[in-house]
């Protein structure tokens, strides 16, 4: 059984060359076999550094990745590799992500070359025949290339790419934040049918609360590089408990006019802070129409205030 627990306490991130990042140091989740835990939040907050963390593609300082017990932190080399394979990534932009000079079959046999998942050509080609009509293409199209397809059928590429090596976990990087919103919707439906196929667990990161809603079991609010807010989707969306969660629940549009005029929405103030030197106190405070003197100071805690309702605020 698969069970991801991820922490980053208090760690500062590095990645190879690039200056030393702080995008990510107070964040905590567990994530279950065939979950789709949802990750929201600004552009800048962290959400990509934190999937980066988890898929080991940056090494945190301190803090820990387990994955089936094993701390991938730990893990170098071969072991690291073989670890690899089990998590996949989906990510924003199918055709920057796509090799221009291969082709399908080429682009999706390329990852399981690498983890030897399939014996030989035959196998290979085989599994990629049956992941191209999973993700609703057709077999013949294995042997064209990227730029013969629509934005959405690259996407679909690179998720037949993902999970041809038969991954347990999937990021999905904004899978869908750089489509046409007319296939945003049947894209997620894909995605979420595939994960109850395969049994996948996903974390779904977005910044848009809309586009999490249908997919995800539970949902993580993160700024600045922590998590601010944790709960069962229905519950997150039913009773926001943070000012943050509440002001981008209120920037989703209402189709329905006569709500959506009776609603106030609650504006955000300023700009997103650097992440590299965060507000002291509750790190919202600066944009939060709620601050009062104890917020600049000290740091709320995170508390589960309902069963599996974690947030951090000072005034809840
Ligand atoms: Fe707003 Fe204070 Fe709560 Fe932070 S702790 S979200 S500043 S009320
Ligand atoms: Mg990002």
């Amino acid at each position: 059984d698969m069970n991801i627990h991820f922490t980053f306490g208090g760690g500062l991130l590095k990645s190879g060359r690039k200056a030393v990042l702080k995008a990510v140091d107070g964040v905590s989740f567990d994530l279950l076999t065939g979950e789709t835990l949802g990750l929201v939040g600004e552009s800048g907050c962290g959400k990509s550094s934190t999937a980066k963390g988890v898929l080991q593609l940056y090494k945190p300082t301190s803090g820990q990745v387990l994955f089936k017990e094993e701390n991938l932190c730990d893990l170098q080399g071969e072991a690291l590799r073989r670890m690899r394979r089990q998590m996949q990534m989906i990510f924003q932009d199918p055709y920057a992500s796509l090799n221009p000079r291969m082709t399908v079959l080429r682009i999706i046999e390329e990852p399981m070359k690498v983890h030897r998942t399939h014996g030989n050509r035959k196998e290979r080609r085989e599994q990629v025949i049956e992941m191209v009509q999973r993700v609703g293409l057709n077999p013949s199209d294995i042997h064209r290339y990227p730029h013969e397809f629509s934005g959405g059928q690259r996407q679909r590429i690179g998720i037949a790419r993902a999970l041809a090596v038969r991954p347990e976990l999937v990021v999905c990087d904004e899978p869908v934040s750089a489509l046409d919103v007319s296939i945003q919707a049947q894209m997620i439906h894909l995605i979420e049918a595939l994960r109850d196929q395969f049994n996948l667990s996903y974390l779904f990161i977005s910044h848009d609360l809309s586009v999490v809603k249908h997919i995800s079991h539970r949902v993580a609010v993160m700024y600045l590089g922590i998590i601010v807010e944790l709960a069962a989707k229905e519950e997150l969306y039913a009773r926001p408990l943070h000012p943050y969660t509440q002001a981008l629940l209120s920037a989703i549009p209402i189709p329905d006019p006569e709500v959506e005029r009776q609603r106030t929405a609650i504006a955000l103030e300023g700009e997103i802070p650097s992440p590299l030197a965060p507000p002291p106190g509750c790190r919202f405070h600066p944009r939060c129409r709620l601050r009062e003197a104890v917020c600049s100071r000290q740091t709320p805690q995170w508390r589960e205030v309902a069963p599996g309702h974690h947030v951090a605020c000072h005034l809840v």
